[in-house]
């Protein structure tokens, strides 16, 4: 047996045969061969051209169907290339006039388009040199009927564990998940792109595992514990038994937890309280319905001004927004405005390099400063609120004069549309991060200009306690249940209540289960947090008599 230790990014624990997904796009001399019947080489182009052509229509309707059409959008441009004149002609021309086979003339054209991309100025088109090479793969595995999502009935029989250098997003999707069962990988990282949809996807998986993940491991017997981020080769039976009883538990500990799908989020004393999600990343919004979220509490809508290299348009971000509107139907939608900078650095952003940037140039900051950006991006919202239960929410707010700002940036945004003719929800809701201790002290007057607070814990505590979160070193003083928090929490409570207003909770603290009959004594009225969290926090809630413990609880703080 070998034990090899990376990153847990996705829990789970999953048995099956490892499986190489093998990139190795091609050498051209193993590959090259003179052939004498050109037409029937030009005509295994085609057949696979059409074959590739229909391969990637299937993935784009799966990929919008499971994560939306910003996701799906790399199969149609890979459609799109896959059809050019240019590439076609210059692989029939190779085949006919070098007497070459077709893999030969599709990997001479790739190399040729490649370059051609990779010497161009502009760094989008760049990137393009990756897509020629994907959609050539693409071709020479239909010509060889070697590919991995190339579903073989008896592929879909057997628990498949692929092992790789690295899988990008585009992949993770192709190999979906009805025919892996779970990933390990060579390279990666937790927070990558791939991992957060291997999360939402839940597929167990375990990165990082550098040279310890060799060749010879092929068709092995693997088990992946993404809880550990322990990978077993060729386990021995004593560890097949451990790992078969763990997996037990947590099938029981996730089928106890399902049985509270669909129940309502109530105390036993009857206090409702709204569990709903957070989304970071369009694959969410898919666990979100499974574990029946009461709605999105917190729509972070930087991740869709990420991996792109220029700013997403009005009519982009509206068709996003008003995609999830819709799919939400009557549940709200709480859009947060962009709020990048600290550590989310978007390179066209143009941001400047800052001493301290937790501090610095971010949040509604950024967006005040760029009223283009900001309007476009209201507007958008505005635009998608006619689809659904949408309401807008501004990050980082420190003062009134922000708020006042923002609310007039709204009502030129809504003058606009009315020119436009273009439709809104006239009294959309608009709310506010209380993330700032100034916010905290000032929020009897902020709760005057507002529909509702969502108290943002994750950076509350960074600034109240004098702790980066992003500080390894300091990470041990990241104490949300602080008791100058709590106390924060409930004047924030105070204030809304006094005002008639909403208040939530959005930090990651939310899902702690630890602090829910806080929480419930204390009268928050909404818990966002990561959808996988929401059904032990039903459970939790459900089992609290708030009337029992309130006074006690509020005594202490
Ligand atoms: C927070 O600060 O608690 C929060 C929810 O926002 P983010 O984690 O996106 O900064
Ligand atoms: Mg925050």
């Amino acid at each position: 047996m070998n034990v090899l230790k990376g990153i847990a990014v996705s829990e789970g624990i999953v048995f099956g045969k490892l499986k190489a997904y093998r990139k190795v796009f091609f050498d051209a001399y193993s590959i090259k061969k003179i052939i004498e019947d050109s037409e029937a080489e030009v005509l295994k182009f085609k057949e696979a051209k059409k074959l590739a052509i229909e391969q990637l229509d299937e993935l784009y309707n799966n990929a919008l169907e499971d994560v939306g059409e910003e996701h799906a959008m790399i199969f149609s441009v890979h459609k799109m290339m896959l059809e050019d004149i240019d590439y076609s002609n210059s692989v029939t021309n190779i085949i006919t006039d070098e007497k070459t086979n077709a893999e030969y003339a599709v990997w001479f054209t790739s190399r040729e388009f490649e370059r051609k991309f990779e010497s161009m100025d502009n760094e989008y088109m760049q990137q393009r040199a990756g897509d020629i090479r994907d959609i050539s793969r693409r071709i020479i595995n239909c010509m060889n009927n070697n590919i991995i999502n190339n579903k073989s009935p008896n592929d879909k029989k057997k628990s498949l564990i692929i092992g790789c250098d690295d899988i990008s997003p585009s992949e993770l999707l192709e190999l979906n998940s009805t025919y892996i069962k779970g990933f390990i990988t060579m390279l990666g990282s937790k927070n990558s792109h791939t991992s957060i949809l291997a999360r939402s996807m839940k597929i167990p998986s375990v990165v990082s595992l550098g040279s310890q993940l060799k060749p010879e491991f092929e068709g092995c017997d693997v088990i992946i514990d993404g809880f550990a981020g322990v990978v077993y080769v060729s386990p021995d039976a004593t560890t097949s038994r451990r790992l078969k009883k763990k997996k037990e538990l947590c099938d029981k500990q996730e089928e106890l937890l399902s049985s509270f799908k669909g129940k309502e989020d109530v105390s036993i004393d009857g206090q409702k309280i709204r569990l709903s999600a957070n989304v970071s990343h369009i694959c969410d919004i898919k666990i979100l319905k499974e574990v029946d979220a009461s709605g999105i509490g917190l729509f972070r809508s930087e991740f869709i001004f990420m991996n792109r290299r220029s700013y997403p348009t009005e009519e982009e971000q509206f068709k996003i927004y008003k995609n999830i509107a819709k799919k939400m139907g009557d549940k709200h939608v709480v859009i947060r405005t962009l709020d990048v900078g600290a550590d989310k650095k978007i390179d066209y952003f143009d941001m400047p390099k800052e001493v301290n940037p937790a501090m610095g140039y971010r949040g509604i900051r950024i967006c005040l400063d760029k009223p283009e950006i900001f309007k476009t991006h209201i507007k958008a919202i505005l635009r998608a609120s006619a689809f659904g239960n949408i309401e807008i929410m501004f990050p980082m707010i420190s003062c009134l004069d922000e708020i006042l700002r923002t609310k007039e940036i709204i009502k030129e945004c809504k003058l606009e549309l009315d020119k436009q003719n273009l439709d809104y929800k006239k009294d959309i809701k608009i709310g506010i991060m209380i993330e700032t201790p100034a916010a905290v002290f000032i929020s009897d007057i902020l709760a005057k200009e507002v529909d509702f607070f969502s108290i943002g814990t994750n950076d509350l505590v960074q600034y109240s306690l004098a702790v980066d979160r992003q500080n390894d070193k300091v990470n041990f003083m990241f104490n949300p249940q602080h008791r100058a928090i709590l106390r924060m929490i409930k004047m924030v409570c105070e204030n809304a209540k006094s005002a008639g207003i909403r208040v939530g909770i959005c930090g990651e603290i939310a899902a702690d289960e630890r602090m829910t009959e806080i929480f419930l004594a204390l009268g928050i009225d909404e818990l966002s947090m990561s959808a996988p969290f929401i059904l032990g926090i039903r459970r939790k809630v459900r089992e609290t008599n708030v009337k029992l413990i309130k006074e006690q609880i509020i005594s202490k703080l």
